[in-house]
């Protein structure tokens, strides 16, 4: 039977692998504070795995966001695993995070079968939710440009770019004057349901 023992340990507390008779292995460790001593049978030792230095500036340009870890985030970890949140990019490996082989090439496979698929279909949706600005509302701030993970806004001609908007509202819900709304979260709209619901 595999038994399975997780010591949880901070980095800068000591650890100690020593060889003991012929074939035994003894882990000695300070655990949280508290000694600890391990028999086993064979210790791997591995190092953490960490994304690529560069992956903060592939992300920028590419616009994938990020999970906390650094690691390029997935657009659904069930439903969406190797797509992202920008058409057209997919992902596979340990660009996402740290895994074997075997599920980098699964993934591999399942991210060119999904890029084929939209090379073969000629066409691409977009999202029915996009954000609109009013120009004449618009003050200059810049606020929306910085909230907006797409960069689907540009203030040198006061407009939202279609095809790039996600629909995540962010960029309405930071405007100041309301200059910005998302199409059927209008204020209105909202007040309305709102108003329903109590
Ligand atoms: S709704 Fe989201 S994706 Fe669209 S422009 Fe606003 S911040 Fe960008
Ligand atoms: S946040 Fe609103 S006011 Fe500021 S630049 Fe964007 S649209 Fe204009």
């Amino acid at each position: 039977m595999l038994k399975l023992n997780y010591v949880r340990r901070e980095l800068d507390e000591p650890i100690e692998v020593f060889r003991e008779g012929e074939n035994g292995v003894v882990v000695r460790a300070v655990c949280e504070g508290v000694a600890t001593e391990l028999r086993a049978d064979l210790v791997v030792l591995a190092t953490a795995v960490i994304p690529r230095g560069d992956a903060a500036r592939l992300a920028r340009m590419l616009k994938l966001g990020r999970k906390s870890s650094g690691f390029f985030l997935e657009a659904h970890p069930k439903l969406r695993p190797v797509e992202t949140l920008t058409e057209g990019i997919f992902i596979a490996g340990c660009c996402q995070s740290p895994k074997d082989i075997q599920d980098t090439v699964a993934q591999a496979s399942a991210a060119a079968s999904a890029a084929l698929k939209l090379l073969f279909a000629g066409k691409c949706g977009i999202e029915a939710t996009t954000a609109v600005l009013d120009e004449r509302k618009c003050i200059s701030c810049g606020l929306c440009v910085a909230s907006c993970p797409f960069g689907a806004i540009s203030l040198a001609d006061k407009r939202i770019e279609e095809v790039l908007c996600k629909g995540c509202g962010s960029c309405a819900a930071t405007c100041p004057t309301g200059a910005i709304e998302a199409l059927h979260f209008k204020n209105e709209q909202i007040a309305v349901q709102i108003k329903n619901l109590i």
